[in-house]
Formats: structure tokens, sequence, C-alpha cells
């Protein structure tokens, strides 16, 4: 892109050179000027070009496209043009408006402003020297009425590009909004609010995206439903409020007892459901286990004093032939054994 816009402005000297040779060739210029003219022009541009193609320019500061440097270098060569191309210079207030549109869609406005300042200095300066230099050419009438035009000219040109620059700013900022507004949403989406756990759609979404991916690996993958016991006591006895901490402190504790890839969501109210990838039977059982010893002798006395939680469990394996709902099911009916067992214990329910 940078280096296709140097290109493009070479391509736009190459052509400005070929309408000057055409007037040298009418006799409206002197091929000298041309010549010295294209000598400066090309030789910059071609640093330009090399600088922007070779990454150098990359290391040379803030602005890689080095969008300044060039608008300046052609400001000169354009003024340049101006004093050198006879009855024709007029034209070259135009290309001066090109080069300050060059810059639309990098210049800041305050860059903007100095490109058009140092544009219509460059202009003003070659009119002067028309009229008033060693070999006046021109009338001072006419340059002034150049001069007018071009000031004109410029100054539009130039609150236009402002103005789109401040759109530009305003775009950027929409989009920066928008893109934390997504990632909210995303969240939003997918976690539980109270425990910052998955929440059940997330949930369903990775056990489908999961499921082929472990009957591709011919691995198993196990799945529990862990259930707080007498829940609904928590908030009798202490309120909902209380009922909330305990949900939120036992996430954390069954968050922390869990592997990088093991997923632990919110499935309904007080009950959960665990992923564990690629793991048989006998081992989940072993992390169920862990995981209610963990629980039942955590300290939830920072809710209310005295307080202990336990929680049931059941444990299948869904196999490559079932479909994860159906062995969700079977946790289910596990869970709801370790309940009628008493609670606070673990069932499993073998394929
Ligand atoms: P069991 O040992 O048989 O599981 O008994 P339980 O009391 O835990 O089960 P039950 O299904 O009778 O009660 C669950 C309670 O969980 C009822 C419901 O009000 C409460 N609950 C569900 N979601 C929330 C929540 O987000 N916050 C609070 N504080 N309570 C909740
Ligand atoms: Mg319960
Ligand atoms: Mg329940």
């Amino acid at each position: 892109m940078r280096a296709s816009q140097t290109l493009l402005a070479i391509g736009v000297f190459v052509v400005c050179a070929a309408v000057q040779g055409l007037a040298v060739a009418m006799g409206l210029m002197q091929a000298v000027d041309l010549a010295w003219l294209s000598a400066y022009t090309l030789s910059g541009s071609a640093v330009f070009y090399a600088l922007v193609r070779t990454g150098a320019n990359l290391r040379l500061g803030s602005d890689p496209s080095l969008t300044m440097p060039q608008s300046l270098f052609a400001i000169s060569s354009v003024s340049w043009s101006y004093a050198v191309t006879g009855p024709l210079r007029g034209a070259f207030v135009a290309v001066m408006l090109l080069v300050i549109l060059f810059g639309i869609f990098s210049l800041r406005p305050a860059q903007a402003r100095l490109l058009s300042v140092a544009g219509f200095g460059g202009l003003a300066a070659a009119m002067l020297w028309c009229t008033l230099g060693p070999t006046p050419r021109y009338p001072p009438r006419l340059e002034l009425l150049h001069g007018l035009l071009a000031a004109i000219v410029l100054g539009a040109t130039l609150v236009l590009v402002v103005r789109l620059g401040r759109m530009r700013a305003r775009l950027s900022a929409q989009k920066a909004e928008l893109t934390g507004a997504l990632a909210l949403n995303r969240e939003l989406a997918t976690r539980d609010m109270l425990t910052g756990l998955l929440n059940r759609r997330a949930m369903s979404e990775l056990l489908a995206q999961e499921q082929p991916r472990q009957r591709r690996a011919g691995g198993p993958m196990a799945l529990a439903l862990l259930d707080i016991d007498h829940f609904k006591r928590i908030n009798d006895r202490h309120g909902h409020l209380v009922g909330d901490a305990v949900l939120q402190h036992f996430a954390e504790l069954a968050r922390a007892e869990l592997r990088g890839g093991d997923a632990l969501a919110r499935w309904g109210g007080e009950e959960f459901l665990l992923l564990l990838p690629g793991t048989p039977l006998a081992a989940a059982e072993g992390v169920l286990r862990r995981l209610r010893e963990r629980i039942a002798s955590a300290d939830f006395s920072a809710i209310v004093p005295g307080l202990t939680v336990s929680f049931s469990g059941g444990v299948s394996v869904c196999s490559a032939e079932e479909v994860c709902e159906r062995a969700i099911e079977r946790a289910d009916q596990a869970l709801y054994r370790a309940k009628n067992a008493g609670r606070n214990c673990i069932e499993l329910a073998p394929g």
C-alpha cells in the first residue's frame, strides 16, 4: 500500500514531466529548466521509493508511510515547476492541491494544516521569484491573481482534509468501542454472571465441538453432574444472598481443583456440569472424589460461621456411539442415586 502510494506519486511526476516536455517542444518552457527539475524530482522520488520498498522507512520514526517528508518534497518540486513552466504554470496550483490530497488517508489535522501552509508558501515564493527575482518574467498583477487562486483552492482543500481526518478519528474511536462491546457481549453470552463459570449455552456448544474431536481421537470423555446438597436449606436459613455467595465460593474452589483442559459449567441453579476430555470413568471418579473431599472440608465460615457445604455427583462416560445428552442423562440418574444414598457422595454410571 505504502509502496504503491509512492509509485503513484512518481507516476504523477512522470506524467507532469511529459506534459512539461510538450511545453518545451512548443517553445513555452526552457529545456534546461525541465532537465534540472526532472533530475531533482525523479532522484528524490527514487530515494523515497527505495526507503519504503526496503522497509528502511520503518526504522525512521513514527510515520512509516513517510507522508510528511514525501509531501514536503513534492511541494518543493511543484513550486519549482510553477516557477519554470511558463504560461502553463497556473496548472501547478492544481497539482499542489493533489499533493495535499495524497495525505488524505493518513494526515492528522495539524499535519494537513502545515502542508497547506507549506504548499501555499512554496507557490507564493515561486510567484515572488517570477515577478521580483533576478529575471522578472511576469507582471505582478498576474501573479497576485494566481496567488489568490492558490489561497482559495488550498484553503478549501485544507478544510476538506481536516474534516475527513476528524471523521476518520471518530470512526476509529467507534470501531474501538464496538470491538469492546463485542468482547463484552461474547463474555455475557458465554459466562454465568454469578459464578463466572461457563453457562449452559456455552457448555452445550463446547460439548458439540468436543465430541467429534474425542471420537476422532478414539478416547473417552467423562461427564459429571454435581448438585449441592440441601441448598434450599441454606437459602431458607440464611437468605438468598448467602446462597449466592455459597455458589460463588463453591465455583472458585471447584475451578481451582480442575486441570486446564477440564471445563466446568453452571448447568442449572445449584447444579454444575463437569467435562473431562480424554478421561476414562475410573479416573473421572478419582477427580470427583477428590473434589468432594475438597468441598466437604472447605471453609465456608467467611460467609456464615460454621457453615459447611457438600455436593453429590453422578459420573458417566460418553462413548463414541452415543450423543452427549444420553451420557448426561445417565450421569443425572447416577446423581439421583447418590442423593438417595444419603448425599455427599459420588455414584458412577457405567456405559
Ligand atoms: P438436594 O440435596 O436434594 O439437591 O436439595 P436442594 O435443596 O439442594 O435441592 P432443591 O432442588 O430442592 O433446591 C435448590 C434450590 O436452589 C432452590 C432454588 O431456589 C435455589 N437456587 C437456584 N438458583 C439459585 C441462585 O442463583 N441463588 C440462590 N441463592 N439460590 C438458588
Ligand atoms: Mg441440590
Ligand atoms: Mg438441584
